[in-house]
């Protein structure tokens, strides 16, 4: 949709667009407009509805035709004719034009019947008078409103906006959810209290009123949530932390209040919280006296959850990446007194999880999901929902009735590093310079010991890498130790020294794995403890000061002295493994053209092609010694 071709009537904002059907109070509004033009009419009505000139008052009141007049303001007469002159109207008005002082004596002159009117306060002239006033006050807090909520919001200012899934709709159990057996477990005793209250209170036990979700984007908290209101079969409410924040203070606490007022009459149910730390920060921390109406939501928030039975068979789930800037009431027992974590996928997960999306997408026979479980480490649930997305997509690009492996495997790559620009015309020289440096990075996973081993290689451009060598971890480990960390760095320093030794010198594309190693080998010396001058110490500590709003500083915690030892010992590190990696490639000279050249014609080889390139079976455990 192109809005700049719409006639300009269409350009108005959305958010000033009414919405009639809905919304009773736009129909009110627009009802009282009708009845205040009725009133103006009637009233008009029931005057006298000839007006004559002045002139031509003038001119029957001189002829003697006049009988009566009734004065009623400063500037305007009712008139009866006398019925002698008979013309097509006795009754008429008219409106004197300027101060007239001879007109009383002259209408005393003629004998005509003069009355005043009272000035009038009927009820018709009091609502005429105020119905603009009324109109137009209403009219601006309407504006109002249509400015701050926009769109369809406009008429619940200060509602919940709760989205409500009941349990029938969606249907979403534990099954959908993947892995998460802890999780799953600490979430079944709620499932069981929400299914049979009356087995947890008889006993006198005591149920968590509130459970925080924690982990990091896509792990699959807004899914658990509805999975224990799925596997309940109780309804579900959903609002994000965001929604609670608004312009104007007073919204978010009339928001909380309304939420859990729904729960209530909704009883047994949900109430599911997402992004918690959206309203849930530290009151007091940050820039300059903080946000009012932030805290006074987490004010009503606490108040709402601190009379809150949990007999009422309402359970609070919030879900947050960040439970550590909770403003700690929020922690405290009767309120989110309960964390479970939420973590990102371990390979088996992952495969659990690629299974469950892939069941929605027909799948070309064998293919290898575990394969693309173990190629995508640390990538979240969303992530790998998305991933088996792409690949649907890759396969109808081309017009393919099943998803192949190698779709997977495209929108892996795609996810990771963007879309593959292949129509990039890159220069002979720059592909040969690319495939030496990658040939350098690949060939030290067969020449070293503790290193996971070779995914692939490729020279085929992606996002903004020219090319890139992926190993594949065998098992997932969260803590690595300091041999495969000596090893990694010489895999980074292998494009480098393979510029150096082909070409005598090194260019541009080495910078991202010189800050790699660099990293590394800074973190070895100052987290790790696993230099030789320093063990068992930590340097630079992370630190949360208070008064500038929870922002990560690094704090420089050691002397002058210390931060030389420490740029010698990395540069030590680095400068010991860049002899080695220059020794390997250098021994090694053959294997590595061989794999550059291969790489030059075929642009990407994987473990077992370069295996039988280099002659090679085993490498890791034939030189163990
Ligand atoms: P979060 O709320 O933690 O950011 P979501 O629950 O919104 O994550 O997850 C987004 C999507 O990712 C889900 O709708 C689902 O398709 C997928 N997903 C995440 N984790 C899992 C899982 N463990 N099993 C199956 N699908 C998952
Ligand atoms: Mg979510
Ligand atoms: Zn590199």
């Amino acid at each position: 949709m192109n809005n700049e071709n719409k006639p300009p009537e269409n350009k108005e904002p959305n958010n000033m667009k009414f919405n009639f059907n809905k919304n009773k109070f736009a129909l009110f509004f627009l009802l009282s407009l009708v009845v205040m033009f009725v009133l103006l009419f009637m009233v008009n009505e029931n005057s006298v509805d000839v007006e004559i000139p002045y002139s031509v008052f003038l001119s029957y009141l001189e002829q003697g035709e006049i009988e009566a007049v009734k004065i009623l303001d400063s500037n305007e007469i009712n008139g009866t004719l006398s019925s002698a002159s008979g013309g097509e109207y006795t009754v008429f008005k008219t409106r004197i034009p300027y101060y007239d002082d001879h007109l009383m004596s002259q209408l005393r002159e003629m004998g005509v019947k003069i009355t005043g009117a009272p000035k009038a306060v009927s009820v018709g002239q009091v609502i005429l008078e105020l119905l603009p006033w009324l109109l137009f006050v209403g009219f601006f807090w309407f504006m109002l409103r249509q400015f701050q909520g926009g769109g369809n919001k406009a008429f619940s200012f200060g509602k919940s906006r709760a989205k409500k899934y009941h349990s029938e709709l969606e249907n979403i159990t534990f099954a959908d959810v993947a892995g998460q057996d802890e999780a799953k477990y600490e979430l079944t005793e709620v499932v069981e209290f929400l299914k049979t209250p009356t087995k947890f209170t008889n006993i006198g036990a005591k149920i968590p009123k509130g459970v925080l979700l924690v982990g990091m984007p896509g792990t699959g908290k807004t899914l658990m949530a509805k999975a224990v209101a799925g596997e309940a079969g109780v309804p579900f409410f959903h609002m994000s932390g965001s929604d609670f924040v608004e312009m104007f203070v007073g919204v978010g606490a009339s928001r909380v209040r309304d939420l859990f007022e729904q729960g209530r009459k909704n009883a047994p149910c949900i109430i599911f919280i997402d992004e918690l730390d959206a309203v849930g920060r530290t009151r007091g921390a940050g820039y300059g006296g903080g946000n009012d109406e932030r805290e006074q939501t987490l004010n009503q928030m606490l108040v709402e959850m601190d009379g809150f039975d949990t007999k009422t068979g309402v359970i609070i789930i919030a879900a947050t990446n960040r439970p550590d800037v909770l403003d700690p009431a929020l922690l405290r027992p009767g309120r989110f007194d309960r964390q479970v974590v939420v973590d990102l996928p371990d390979v088996r997960e992952r495969e659990a999880i690629l299974i469950i999306h892939s069941k929605k997408i027909p799948l070309t026979k064998n293919v290898d999901i575990n394969r693309i479980a173990k190629a995508t480490p640390g990538m979240s649930g969303a992530d790998l929902a998305n991933l088996v997305n792409e690949a649907a997509l890759f396969a109808a690009r081309e017009d393919s009735k099943t998803v192949s492996l190698e779709h997977l495997e495209e929108a892996r790559d795609k996810l990771l590093m963007g879309i593959a620009r292949k129509s990039k015309i890159i220069s002979v020289e720059d592909k040969r310079a690319t495939a030496y440096h990658e040939a350098g990075h690949a060939l030290l996973h067969y020449h070293l010991q503790h290193t996971d081993p070779l995914h692939k290689v490729t020279i085929i451009p992606r996002g903004r890498a020219m090319g890139m060598a992926i190993s594949l971890p065998e098992k997932e480990s969260y803590s690595k130790d300091k041999s495969w960390l000596l090893d990694r760095i010489k895999i980074t320093m292998g494009g480098y020294i393979a510029e150096e030794i082909i070409y005598g010198q090194t260019t541009t594309g080495t910078q991202n794995d010189i800050q790699q190693a660099t990293n590394i080998a800074r973190r070895m010396v100052t987290e790790w403890g696993m230099s030789d001058t320093f063990k068992f110490i930590s340097f630079g500590q992370e630190e949360e000061p208070i008064f500038i709003g929870k922002e990560i500083a690094r704090h420089k915690d050691y002397s002058e002295e210390t931060a030389k030892k420490i740029d010698t010992e990395i540069a030590m590190i680095l400068d010991e493994s860049l002899a080695a990696t220059r020794k390997i490639l250098t021994d090694n000279l053959d294997q590595l053209k061989l794999i550059a050249e291969e790489l030059i014609s075929k642009e990407t080889l994987d473990d077992k092609d370069i295996k039988l390139l280099i002659g090679i079976e085993d490498t890791k455990k034939g030189k163990a010694e």
